[in-house]
């Protein structure tokens, strides 16, 4: 099947007279005969669903058919995107370990990263988005485990170059980790240019329209953790008598030791009901993403003419900086988030945005409607000013995310809010 036919059926095919619908089975636990058969689910001999926070039917569904977008062989749904970030990292790094992150990434990772990992032991380097095979390999420690980027940078819209990123890593026998969040496997399927791991935050395309928080770490099972820099995935683990993950897993290593230590250590499980809502989105994800593409150029060609603009940031614009890298990347489109300031710098900015009337102000992005941010008094906040400028964020920077609308509709209200500044 093509890409758009496996939005509809991967996952879940129903048999003679079942529901053609995506089951909601809302359920915490599964019935068993005898000891037997759930002691050999504990020991992970036998595949099974026996607690929904490791398995559950419908969050199963989705997350074949998320693997099947992405061409991986397997996938873990998570409560949100930051537990998926998160968990896939502690997959591969504990304390005393090092990874190198792009620094255009979401504010969100960005303090994962610095604060919160660092707690536990796990220090981040970031580099620049665009820096050389010099800087790459700066950044290199003995210790280093893993290497981080983001497909479509949120909210900078920076362009990441995942071969040469890729390419590094694997050169250093280390795994690369994409956020294709922004992107979608619609746009970008960053596994077909040598990324290891993906993770997404399905709140936003995925699902679509606003309705669920939720994550997902994908698994192209490619891989080699035997390479001698991962004894976790080599050696026995004593909590499963034994358990060999590269041994009894093969490519599946990574997912399924991600699911059966992490998932249920930690526990940051989606539910039933909130796998059958991203799905829900993700039926409809070709159609609304080739929408908001061509919305969002629209968009910001009319922002790029108008007087009152200082810079507009959107890969399809002549100009930009990462045009090429798109072209290459993501031919189809480049979603429907745009980055732009208005000139008159931060008051400017909170002018146009307390003026428009259709477009929403709210801390989201990636939804059929069309809604607005300011970066550096909301999501990004807790990152200082050096912070701010590292990462790309202007003060004054609006972060604009087209949705489906009719596009006259987005541009008069973009062209009334930007008379009033
Ligand atoms: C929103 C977002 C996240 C975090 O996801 P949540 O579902 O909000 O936890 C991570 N990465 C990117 C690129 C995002 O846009």
């Amino acid at each position: 099947m093509k890409f758009e036919s496996k939005c509809l059926y991967e996952g879940y095919t129903p048999k003679n007279g079942e529901a053609q619908t995506l089951p909601i089975v809302q359920s915490t636990t599964f019935k068993y005969e005898s000891t037997e058969q759930v002691a050999k689910l504990f020991d992970l001999t036998e595949n099974g669903f026996f607690y929904s926070r490791l398995a559950n039917p419908t969050v199963d569904a989705v997350e074949k058919k998320i693997a099947a977008l992405e061409g991986g062989v397997g996938a873990l749904c998570t409560a949100s995107g930051q537990a998926a970030s998160t968990l896939s990292l502690l997959n591969i790094l504990g304390s005393g370990d090092h990874f190198i992150s792009s620094a255009s990434i979401y504010g969100g990772t960005v303090n994962l990263f610095a604060v919160t990992l660092k707690k536990l032991g796990i220090e981040v380097t970031f580099v620049d988005n665009d820096a050389t095979e010099e800087e790459l390999e700066a950044a290199l420690r003995p210790n280093t485990k893993a290497v981080f980027g983001e497909t479509i940078s949120n909210p900078t819209i920076c362009v990441f170059d995942i071969e040469r990123w890729a390419n590094f890593a694997h050169k250093h026998n280390l795994p690369l980790i994409v956020d294709n969040t922004f992107a979608t496997p619609y746009l970008c399927r960053p596994f077909e240019f040598g990324a290891d791991i993906v993770v997404h935050s399905t709140t936003k395309y995925l699902d679509g329209h606003a309705l669920q928080t939720g994550g997902v770490i994908v698994d192209s099972g490619k891989f080699d953790w035997t390479n001698g820099n991962y004894p976790e995935f080599t050696e026995p683990d004593e909590s499963y008598h034994g358990v060999v993950y590269t041994k009894d897993f093969g490519e599946s290593a990574y997912i399924v030791k991600a699911r059966v230590q992490l998932m249920r250590d930690l526990g940051a499980c989606q539910s039933a009901f909130g796998a059958f809502l991203i799905n829900q989105g993700i039926e409809t994800l070709p159609v609304r993403m080739d929408r908001h593409c061509r919305n969002a150029e629209a968009v910001a060609e009319f922002l790029s003419k108008h007087p009152k603009v200082e810079s507009v940031a959107y890969p399809t614009l002549e100009g930009n900086p990462y045009k090429e890298l798109a072209a290459k990347y993501l031919p189809i489109g480049c979603s429907g988030v745009i980055a732009f300031t208005v000139k008159g710098g931060r008051e400017a900015g909170a002018k146009f945005i307390d003026s428009l009337k259709m477009a929403s102000l709210l801390v989201h992005v990636a939804d059929i409607r069309t809604c607005v941010l300011h970066p550096a008094s909301s999501t990004h906040r807790q990152l200082t000013e050096e912070q701010l400028i590292a990462g790309g964020v202007a003060p004054g920077l609006i972060r604009l995310s087209v949705g489906i609308e009719n596009i006259d509709d987005i541009i008069e209200d973009l062209d009334q809010a930007l008379a009033q500044c």
